[in-house]
């Protein structure tokens, strides 16, 4: 159940309408609001509301609105909100901001090193994607890797490398965030979170990526095995926690074929759309793990109308210390970005 809060609430009555709260859910923390687009909005589970809590909820002057999506997820569905959502990237840094959603029709190219590696690769990377035409840098510090003795990444060095990197090319940056307890300090050097695969089910961490001071976007990617309603519904604990600026990410579920890492399911990318007006962009490179396959599955990705990629991309993919075998290069990535913003251009019929 959705609450909307009447803009002109005085204090008094926004008190009483959050101790009502915490009455029928019985939360012993207060309640967290969100602003989304021009609205001020509180969830709560529909199932804690009987009939007498509905009429005194109906009766607070400070609600304007109660609806009562008929999903799991409320605040991320697509039936509250019917416009898209339009996040912009980078407005607090020294990079040029672009925007991702809404009417937007171009496709936000997000690319970079896996990991973050040492500052000569960061540095050459950054440049060639830029001189590509993606829009934003991605690279890891933090790395979440299956074996404890592979790279782990070079933490709050490649923090500041990647801030570095910012300032000498203008790109906004993405990187990784693992604990709850970093992301205050991530969010000093990132211009968008990113949550992993591994970690879409933290629930602590989602909810801090959620209530941190600079409410940065989130790149929610979807979990190796999490159904679309699971990954809703951890975008709805971002938003829930204050957050409404998450961006979701396909980068393929967990099958039986070893032939390719993951199995990369682009029809759940025009099925978002109806269910949620969050932007959808799609992973290529941990989808497939395969190099090769990366340009043919981004051009179908925006076929299938994801609104951006996020693509691995390293100056000698074989020497990569994490991920080399689906990395490309900035020359596949120059065609690449070529190619996708000619497939939305003519998408739109402008061509
Ligand atoms: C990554 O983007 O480097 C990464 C680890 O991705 P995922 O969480 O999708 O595996
Ligand atoms: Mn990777």
């Amino acid at each position: 159940m959705i609450i909307t809060i009447r803009q002109e609430t005085s204090g008094e009555s926004r008190a009483q309408l959050m101790a009502l709260l915490c009455r029928i859910t019985g939360s012993q923390r207060p309640i967290t609001t969100t602003q989304m687009r021009d609205r001020e909005v509180i969830a709560i589970d529909s199932a804690l509301v009987d009939a007498q809590a509905q009429v005194a909820l109906q009766a607070q002057s400070a609600v304007e609105q109660i609806y009562s999506p008929k999903t799991p997820y409320q605040l991320a569905s697509r039936s509250f909100q019917t416009e898209n959502t339009s996040i912009t990237i980078g407005s607090n840094s020294d990079c040029t901001p672009i925007t991702i959603g809404g009417n937007s029709a171009r496709p936000v190219i997000m690319a970079g090193p896996c990991a973050v590696e040492n500052r000569e690769q960061l540095i050459t990377t950054a440049q060639a994607v830029k001189r590509a035409g993606a829009q934003v840098l991605r690279g890891g510090a933090f790395k979440p890797r299956t074996s404890p003795y592979q790279f782990q990444g070079l933490g709050i060095e490649g923090l500041h490398l990647l801030a570095e990197a910012r300032t000498l090319t203008g790109l906004p940056v993405i990187t990784e965030v693992m604990e709850p307890g970093m992301v205050e300090t991530v969010a000093q050097y990132a211009d968008v979170l990113q949550i992993g695969a591994r970690n879409v089910q933290n629930f602590p961490l989602l909810s801090a990526a959620g209530h941190h001071s600079k409410k940065l976007p989130v790149l929610l990617k979807r979990g190796l095995s999490s159904t679309i309603d699971e990954w809703l519904l951890a975008a709805e604990y971002i938003i829930a926690a204050g957050n409404p600026n998450v961006i979701l990410c396909e980068r393929g579920i967990r099958s039986y074929d070893p032939q390719t890492r993951n199995v990369l399911d682009l029809s759940c990318v025009p099925l978002l759309h109806q269910l949620t007006h969050l932007p959808i962009i799609v992973d290529p490179s941990h989808s497939t793990g395969r190099r090769e396959l990366v340009p043919i599955m981004s051009r179908a990705s925006i076929a299938a109308e994801a609104q951006g990629l996020i693509i691995e991309v390293h100056p000698d993919p074989d020497t990569a210390l994490c991920d080399g075998k689906q990395s490309i290069t900035p020359e596949q990535l120059e065609k690449i970005v070529r190619e996708t913003a000619l497939l939305a251009t003519m998408m739109r019929g402008e061509v």
